[in-house]
């Protein structure tokens, strides 16, 4: 039943932002905002909207608050707008702040990427700093700010 509400759904959409199934990678990416400010999803999603302009808002799938709170900014089927030439079939999470990622933080961003790993069938090798993207490289990005490799152990 939910398989059909989706696909009904994904119907009623835009055709080009609805296939990012399969989803085969999970990317984390880190707001770059100041620590002591704890922004969300809605602050993302107008920043998105009215200052870069992208009719889709929120770039993000999932944002992950500095108390852990998980906020979902687009449905898993929708084709996210946060890894450049690699949208498709890729799921994109930030951690709100910089440098430092609370404690709850990582918590909760563990239990989410282990959540949507299990959700989509994804490896733990599929979990990706979006850094490490080509695209990425020519933009100087260093998202997601934490060792992924260290990561990658909790998963
Ligand atoms: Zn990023």
């Amino acid at each position: 039943m939910m398989l059909i509400l989706m696909i009904l759904f994904a119907l009623s959409l835009e055709s080009s932002a609805v296939s990012n199934y399969p989803i085969k990678r999970i990317v984390l990416h880190v707001t770059d905002t100041d620590d002591k400010h704890d922004i969300g999803a809605h602050e993302i999603d107008v920043f998105h909207r009215y200052f870069v302009g992208w009719d889709g808002g929120c770039g993000y799938h999932y944002i992950v608050r500095k108390n852990g709170k998980v906020e979902k900014c687009r449905e898993d089927i929708i084709i996210g707008a946060h890894v450049k030439d690699h949208n498709r079939h890729s799921l994109g999470i930030a951690w709100v702040g910089r440098k430092r990622m609370t404690f709850e933080q990582r918590q909760s961003l563990i239990k989410l990427v282990k959540k949507l790993m299990k959700k989509h069938n994804v490896k733990k090798e599929k979990v990706l700093g979006h850094k490490f993207f080509d695209t990425a490289k020519a933009q100087k990005k260093t998202c997601p700010n934490i060792d992924m490799d260290i990561f990658r152990r909790e998963l």
